[in-house]
């Protein structure tokens, strides 16, 4: 069986990447200043997101007006394959370009639309998402930050946490509650927050993956007064956005498992074989589940895709977060496995094809290993999304 896109798709694919070819930052840009993450924008990175937001291919599928190009399904697939292919990524503030400017277009007034989305699709404003709080994660409906409508503002108070990004955004997108008396999930609205407010604090912290690396933040609010038309949706329907958001992080997030684990195979591979250690038994054996994992993976995303171009919903999401985040995981600890104590050396990393490429595919086996637990904790763990499969897949009681 041959799996191959119509002629069309394929058109679409070789445009953007005779663009890339033309466009994407070459090796002499900045590969010093390479952001490792939010924490040092260099001005290249703001540019080349502005060239692609121009070119209409930031977010193919908007408008132009939105860096866009009306393209299909499909047509945004290959783009983000192409993407993926070559490690590079679109934005600096991956959060602000696939969580929060989706959202304002999806529920933002017009106004919210041409002061928050369009500039932070144009890399001139870059956004937070205010979610978790510490003791509101996994059950989100919990979150206690509270805002009280006093006249044309929302008075906040409370507590953030994992907030990435936040110390370098101008704005949060925070959900808080405004009606303590409602059920849980009723009485959540969603505001953008400018984050020069009075009385707003971020505190960066660093994570397991490098102390040094300070993306997350906790973000405190004492009595911060945010105008009532950054109310984005409606009062008390902040739930709404909230599902929604989620939503446009998760569709294809599985094709960047199955990048991870292509990488794992290419370079996990050539490294095993320089190191003499590929004709072991059992390290043959685990290569061999990759190899089949990344596959498996990649016709199970493909299979959402085509339900997802007919209109209708895939079940299957649940899996490809939890197959795609574990199956990379393992494949990571595995590679230490096999290297033994080389794999701990953090100057056993790969050299970056160019300026764009992600950190993670160039980290040492170590870091790659640590960073594997964004992958099966943030949007969802990997028990909560046993959770949803158990219910929703399998149809099992609660
Ligand atoms: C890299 C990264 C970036 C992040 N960025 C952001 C961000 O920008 N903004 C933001 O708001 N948040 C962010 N988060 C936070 C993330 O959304 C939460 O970590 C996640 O939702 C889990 O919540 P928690 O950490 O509070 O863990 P908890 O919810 O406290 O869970 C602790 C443990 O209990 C398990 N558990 C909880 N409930 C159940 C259940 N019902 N059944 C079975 N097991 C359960 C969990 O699986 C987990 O193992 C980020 C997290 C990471 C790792």
């Amino acid at each position: 069986m041959r799996l191959r896109f119509d002629e069309p798709t394929e058109a679409f694919r070789r445009e953007f990447v005779a663009w890339l070819a033309e466009n994407a930052p070459d090796e002499a840009t900045a590969l010093s200043e390479r952001p490792r993450s939010t924490a040092h924008i260099p001005g290249w990175a703001r540019e080349w997101q502005r060239t692609l937001f121009d070119a209409g291919w930031l977010v193919p599928g908007n408008p132009p007006e939105y860096g866009g190009r009306n393209a299909s399904l499909l047509q945004v697939f290959v783009h983000l394959e192409e993407m993926g292919r070559r490690h590079i990524y679109p934005s600096f503030n991956p959060q602000g370009l696939s969580i929060i400017a989706p959202s304002l277009l999806v529920f933002g007034t017009e106004q919210q639309k041409q002061r928050f989305a369009v500039p932070i699709l144009r890399a001139e404003k870059t956004a937070a998402l205010g979610m978790s709080e510490p003791d509101a994660g996994s059950d989100l409906a919990s979150l206690r930050t509270r805002a009280v409508l006093d006249g044309d503002r929302f008075v906040l108070n409370g507590q953030k946490v994992w907030t990435s990004g936040a110390h370098d955004a101008d704005v949060i997108l925070a959900f808080v509650r405004t009606d303590p008396e409602a059920p849980p999930h009723k009485g959540i609205s969603c505001l953008v927050v400018p984050t020069d407010s009075p009385g707003l604090t971020r505190r960066p912290f660093g994570s397991i993956v490098s102390p040094d690396d300070l993306d997350f933040n906790e973000v405190f609010f004492d009595d911060v007064e945010v105008p009532a038309e950054n109310l984005v949706g409606e009062l008390h329907q902040g739930w709404r956005v909230a599902t929604r958001s989620l939503g446009h992080e998760r569709a294809m997030l599985w094709l960047g498992f199955a990048e991870r684990i292509d990488d794992l195979i290419d370079q996990g591979g050539s490294e095993l074989v320089a190191l003499g250690l590929d004709d072991d038994a059992l390290t043959l054996d685990w290569f061999g589940d990759l190899v089949v994992d990344a596959h498996a993976l990649r016709l199970l995303g493909y299979r959402t895709l085509a339900k997802a171009r007919r209109g209708v919903e895939a079940t299957e999401q649940s899996i490809l977060k939890l197959f795609g985040s574990e199956a990379s995981q393992a494949g990571a600890l595995r590679m230490l496995d096999a290297l033994g104590p080389d794999g701990l050396d953090p100057d056993r990393r790969s050299a970056p094809l160019n300026p764009l490429h992600e950190a993670a595919f160039t980290a040492s086996w170590w870091e790659r290993y640590l960073r594997s637990f964004a992958g099966t904790i943030a949007g969802g763990t990997s028990q909560i999304q046993r959770n949803i499969i158990a219910e929703r897949v399998l149809g099992l009681p609660r």
